[in-house]
């Protein structure tokens, strides 16, 4: 009873930090929050842990070296301070498979917890880092360059922060959880670097582009100059939050299944 008090004081600390620092908005703090208790139940201190490395790990990434990402801040959906839909997309996947790990208690949800924190970490690294290459990124699809910060682009420094990003959740649960198996850590982290490999391809065959008619800007944006965007390309409610999920889902499914196979 008291450690469960302790978590949660510790979870309200973390959020209100987390909205204090200005890295969740108030529905994100308060999702984080739930986020927090569903891991907490599951895992405990060490779910708490690798959750907290991801968020401590990606706010940090996010706010290096800022004034050079103010660009984007045009293409993009939403700043850097997340709110309640980011937190979901980000974190549900690891909330259900804590709460299937606590009814079942088969390893086979704490690999997959683990898998969809790497996904979701690799993601955001990629992101935050890419952006910092110096050249411009290329099209995924057609390998010609695009701006920065274009989902479905891709750059070699992108590309290595995914994959550390996901190896970095691989190595603090390895130790965290105390496996007896090296391929768990390769699993986690191969598949944490797939699921960001497949928010890529997503970002460049499905997800929504607006286009600004009055400066021509390719936004995700619904706004632009004072006006609505329209839609240029892609599904219209296929945004960067349903592709964040899809990309986590189709991860952690992954591993699933190959930890059930063997
Ligand atoms: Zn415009």
């Amino acid at each position: 009873m008291i450690e469960i008090s302790a978590y949660v004081v510790l979870l309200i600390i973390a959020s209100v930090a987390g909205y204090r620092v200005r890295s969740l908005s108030l529905s994100g703090a308060i999702f984080t929050f739930i986020t927090g208790c569903l891991v907490g139940l599951g895992f405990g201190w060490r779910g708490l842990f690798i959750l907290g490395v991801f968020f401590a790990s990606s706010s940090f990434w996010s706010k290096y070296k800022k004034h050079k990402k103010s660009k984007l801040d045009e293409i993009l959906q939403k700043g850097d301070q997340r709110d309640w839909v980011q937190v979901v997309a980000n974190g549900s996947i690891a909330s259900i498979a804590a709460v299937l790990f606590f009814v079942t208690k088969a390893d086979v949800w704490m690999i997959a917890f683990v898998v969809a924190v790497a996904a979701a970490n690799s993601d955001t690294w990629a992101s935050e880092i890419g952006v910092l290459s110096k050249r411009k990124p290329f099209y995924i699809l057609t390998g010609k360059k695009v701006e920065k910060g274009t989902s479905g682009a891709v750059s070699l420094l992108g590309t290595a922060a995914s994959f550390m990003g996901a190896f970095f959740i691989a190595i603090v649960a390895y130790e965290v959880f105390s496996m007896d198996s090296l391929f768990y850590l390769i699993l986690i982290t191969f598949c944490g670097f797939f699921g960001s490999v497949v928010d890529t391809i997503l970002g460049a065959t499905v997800q929504v582009r607006y286009s600004c008619k009055t400066c021509g800007l390719l936004t995700e944006k619904t706004e632009h100059c004072g006006k609505e965007t329209h839609l240029s390309k892609g599904i219209k409610w296929c945004n960067n939050d349903v592709v964040n999920i899809t990309s986590i889902i189709i991860a952690t499914i992954i591993a699933v299944f190959i930890v059930g196979v063997l």
